[in-house]
């Protein structure tokens, strides 16, 4: 798996324990540059990014918190942060409705999380960033039981502690 470092520093430092959520996103965006681009103006960030062909870019430290995701909305009505203990990637895409991420770019999400689960043991749910909330749709045509297969993680259930 080929990663390119290019660090955005839209990132806090973890204040609470290591993560325990690998969350899934699309970019919502036709290519790199533009998703960074956006990034960029929304001081925003992932922790990588997997374009079409699977290409992987770095753009944050596992080790800080990326600000990928806002609030998830649990089960029993609590609103809770998510980027403190996550961990977030972004295939690009996602801008049509039929969209669906390539072959190359899940193959590439199945190298990656195999290699966070080795270098981060705390690593447990995965979710997809619409799973986490009703304002989100992405990953498009991915649900958490497909996420679920490609990372090796359980699924993350609104019931989830
Ligand atoms: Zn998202």
């Amino acid at each position: 798996m080929k990663v390119i470092t290019a660090l955005t520093g839209h990132t806090d430092p973890r204040r609470y324990g290591e993560p325990v959520l690998l969350v899934v996103h699309h970019t919502g965006s036709f290519s790199l540059a533009s998703a960074l681009q956006e990034l960029g103006r929304r001081k925003l960030s992932y922790h990588y990014v997997i374009e079409q062909d699977g290409l992987v870019w770095k753009l944050a430290p596992v080790a800080e918190a990326a600000r990928h995701a806002g609030v998830c909305e649990r089960a029993d009505g609590r609103i809770r942060p998510v980027n403190q203990r996550s961990i977030g990637v972004a295939w690009v895409g996602g801008v049509t409705e039929s969209w669906r991420p390539t072959t190359w770019q899940m193959g590439a999400l199945q190298e990656l999380a195999a290699e966070l689960r080795r270098g981060t043991p705390s690593l447990r749910y995965v979710a997809g960033h619409k799973d986490l909330t009703r304002r989100k749709v992405d990953p498009r045509s991915v649900d958490v039981e497909e996420l679920a297969r490609i990372t090796g993680l359980e699924a993350w259930r609104r019931e989830t502690a």
